[in-house]
């Protein structure tokens, strides 16, 4: 498996470096033969290239197996013409990477302010209120007049469903039920689309309990009680804001996993951004990163059908836990070791397991 790995900005270079090591350590350990291709993407690539991302660099993407995107420091880029791109929709968008699957639960370990749970927010990730992802050329956010400004939400019956099913599909592989998170009593047209898509999915999988819940509730739900949520799908906007919920309620937003698919590519990402106000200081969580590696392992098993690539990503699991178990995890989670130390720690784990 050839992946690219793009350390990224702020917390990026050391959250990445010690994902490195971890696929490294799993990749000896199962025979995976994995090849790192380390490039740039962000600050360092627009110093570099003039540009945060290149069309050399996407071509070297679409050649490899996967992408590891470290964190961008997205708010810093402002104007595309200076080569100022948001590395994370230019490889969504590129590579129509629709799906974002971000998961969360609680960790033996971690105090939490709620009931144990165990949960996915599928987001849609290619359309929706993402003005720099909804159009063809421009930016669908328009300066009518200094004052007046619109933003334009796009929603289409063709992206609600495959989201849909992509949500569907998962929940069959867990407790089967399904939530749908919608705003259909304001936006009753683009939510209607939503709803109605979703609905005429679930008929093609009748195990799949569903429910809906409008997204302001849901944010007093998740926090009341998690636990009753099993697989969630939404449009884009409302699950970036509900995931980062979700992963700061099991313990930090250091721990949130996320995994960007489509039908041919996938990008592990961090849900978190480059977090400026601590890097290099290490004492960054690595464990979204790292969580978003062993996905990208699992979505290459599931493709290749090769399952040493799904035994690195349950090993790599089974570490994190054991780790936060142990106390061997950022202060963020309640321990006491720094990102690099954490690192040392979860390939410790691997290769005594
Ligand atoms: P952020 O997610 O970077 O940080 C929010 C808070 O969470 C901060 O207090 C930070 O210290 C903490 N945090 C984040 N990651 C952590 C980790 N791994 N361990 C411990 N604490 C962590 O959000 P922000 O500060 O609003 O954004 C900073 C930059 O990141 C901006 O330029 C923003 O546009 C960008 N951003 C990028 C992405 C992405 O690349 N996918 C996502 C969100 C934000």
């Amino acid at each position: 498996m050839k992946v690219v790995v793009l350390p990224g900005d702020g917390i990026g270079p050391e959250t990445m470096a010690v994902t490195v090591d971890v696929l490294q350590t799993v990749s000896d350990k199962f025979g995976l033969n994995l090849v790192l291709m380390h490039d740039i993407a962000g600050h360092d690539s627009l110093k570099k290239h003039g540009a945060t991302v290149t069309p050399a660099l996407l071509d070297k993407v679409k050649n490899a197996d996967g992408l590891m995107l470290g964190p961008m420091a997205t708010y810093d880029f402002k104007d595309e013409a200076k080569g100022e791109i948001n590395p994370s929709k230019f490889f969504r968008k590129s590579l129509d990477l629709f799906a974002n699957i971000r998961p969360s639960r609680t960790y033996p370990g971690i105090k939490t302010i709620t009931s144990p749970f165990d949960l996915v927010v599928v987001r849609e990730n290619t359309e929706g209120f993402y003005a720099d992802r909804n159009v063809e050329s421009g930016n669908s956010e328009i300066l009518v007049t200094p004052d007046v400004a619109i933003s334009l939400r796009r929603i289409t019956r063709d992206c609600c469903e495959r989201i849909a099913r992509s949500a569907f599909q998962l929940a069959m592989q867990r407790r089967r039920h399904l939530t749908l998170v919608h705003k259909h009593n304001v936006l009753k047209i683009t939510d209607g689309i939503f709803l109605d898509a979703c609905h005429r999915v679930a008929a093609e999988f009748p195990e799949v309990t569903v429910d809906d819940i409008i997204v302001d509730a849901m944010m007093a739900h998740v926090v009341r009680a998690p636990d009753r949520f099993d697989v969630i799908v939404t449009t884009n906007m409302f699950g970036d804001i509900l995931s980062d919920l979700t992963a700061e309620l099991s313990g930090s937003l250091g721990l949130g996993g996320s995994l960007n698919a489509g039908l041919h590519n996938a990008m592990g990402q961090a849900a978190h951004g480059s977090a400026p106000d601590i890097a290099g200081q290490d004492i960054a969580n690595p464990l979204s990163l790292v969580t978003s590696a062993a996905m990208l392992l699992g979505w290459h098993a599931h493709r290749s059908g090769n399952q040493a690539y799904l035994q690195a990503s349950r090993a790599i699991e089974t570490a994190i836990t054991t780790c936060i178990a142990a106390g061997e995890s950022t202060r963020d989670i309640g321990g006491k070791l720094g990102t690099h130390a954490t690192g040392q720690a979860l390939v410790k784990r691997l290769q005594q397991s």
